[in-house]
């Protein structure tokens, strides 16, 4: 019978220290008749740490610099002796010294080049460590896997730090490089959020873009499914920083995630799922830390969608009201005229309304933002604006739901469809 093959993504806390990669090898012998590809992100906090040295980097602070790479390099040098004795851990410090050797001389770079394309190439030394680092583990534990190199194969734009999957030559190479490798070893390990374009550079697809890696894979060699490995149970039907009582979403369908990642719910990234709506390939979210409960399923399947309401935060919130010095109608031509200063000075709209002399839109707070948004719209528009609002969105929602997240709180601006319902809310 042929092997299935599974697509896993480990995250960060999933490979924290050396007890939590040597349960990421334990889950793995749980499925050992079967082909896995594996998405592993950079241990723990060390992107916040590497972008941290970058700033460093870039005013040119040398000492600073190298205090914050000698944190990271300690870091990951204690993960290794934590898992190898002595001798048996040496060609993998080898490796990594001279990983190392590139994150230390990298000062020598050309600080000319575009800030986000120096940005991605040093940023990318996080997932390599780590891939390496878990690949030598998981080889000398179970003797199966080989390491891949991930920008050879997701092929992108030159958009750095976000850049653009190039799909057709992205399917090819990876099916061109993966699939003879598969029939050789049954594990797979590379490395999630980095790519590469044609001059050969390193790009990366935007922060937490680990899940999306995952999805392009499982698009690319069409998977039986992908996992992703949480410490939470599953995808819960609020934050748990906000809400108390979190319930499990045992089934949902492709449709709901999206939804429900458009509206901020920061489980899954949210490009991850189009690649697999558009084959059908199940996404699992799975608790690395009881990887025999079920976690949450998301598929075709919509008949669960309503089950469970859920609820997403978005704090810190700003909300602008605008009306026409002139007192004109706010018709097309006005509408079509503010958004286009709205996207010039790069406003990204949360919720929006408007009435016969006035149009209110939601962003984050960032007062760069603001301030581009009073500079585009002063001179035309009456500007005003709140800030520490909080924006809660319900899915499937009722009664009981919305007293319940308006409870003590102003409402000042509110909007339902059939399913979802949002309100704008300030403390009373
Ligand atoms: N390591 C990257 C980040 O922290 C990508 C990821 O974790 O998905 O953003
Ligand atoms: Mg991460």
């Amino acid at each position: 019978m042929k092997k299935s093959l599974l697509v896993f993504k480990f995250g960060g806390a999933s490979v924290k220290d050396a007890d939590a990669i040597s349960n990421v090898v334990a889950i793995l012998e749980r499925y050992s008749t079967q082909n896995i590809l594996l998405v592993v992100s950079a241990m723990g906090k060390t992107t916040n740490n590497l972008e941290h040295a970058f700033e460093a980097f870039m005013e040119k602070d040398v000492e600073a610099f190298k205090i914050r790479v000698e944190i990271i390099k300690k870091y990951h040098l204690n993960i290794l002796n934590n898992l190898f004795y002595k001798d048996k851990g040496a060609l993998l410090r080898e490796e990594i010294e001279s990983i190392f050797n590139q994150v230390e001389t990298y000062y020598n770079q050309d600080i000319l080049k575009p800030r986000a394309q120096l940005y991605d190439g040093f940023i990318s030394f996080g997932e390599l460590l780590s891939s390496k680092i878990l690949q030598f583990k998981i080889n000398a534990d179970l003797k199966i896997s080989k390491w891949l190199d991930v920008r050879k194969q997701i092929l992108t734009d030159t958009l750095y730090q976000k850049a653009n999957v190039n799909w057709p030559k992205t399917i090819t190479s990876i099916r061109e490089i993966c699939i003879p490798e598969l029939e050789k070893h049954t594990i797979l390990v590379t490395q999630g959020f980095i790519a590469g374009n044609e001059s050969g550079e390193t790009t990366t697809l935007g922060r937490e873009g680990s899940d999306y890696t995952a999805g392009i894979f499982a698009h690319a060699l069409e998977s039986d499914s992908v996992t992703i490995w949480k410490d939470v149970p599953g995808m819960l039907n609020a934050d748990p920083k906000f809400f108390e009582n979190t319930i499990k979403l045992d089934r949902i369908s492709f449709r709901e995630a999206i939804e429900l990642s458009y509206y901020g719910a920061s489980v899954i990234h949210p490009k991850t799922l189009k690649p697999l709506q558009n084959k059908k390939i199940p996404l699992l979210v799975k608790s690395f830390a009881d990887p025999s409960a079920p976690g949450t399923i998301i598929d075709v399947d919509t008949s669960n969608d309503h089950m469970v309401p859920s609820f997403i935060f978005k704090k810190n919130q700003v909300l602008f009201s605008i009306t026409p010095k002139d007192f004109s109608f706010l018709i097309e031509a006005n509408l079509s005229d503010i958004f286009s200063k709205l996207s010039a000075a790069k406003a990204e709209i949360n919720i929006m309304q408007n009435s016969a002399l006035s149009f209110s839109f939601l962003i984050d707070h960032n007062a760069n933002k603001i301030k581009s948004i009073l500079n585009v719209l002063s001179s035309h528009y009456e500007v005003k604006y709140n800030t520490n609002l909080e924006l809660v969105t319900v899915r499937h929602y009722d009664k009981k739901t919305n007293e319940f997240v308006c409870k003590n709180k102003k409402i000042l601006l509110q909007q339902s469809t059939r399913k979802t319902a949002r309100f704008v809310l300030s403390e009373d």
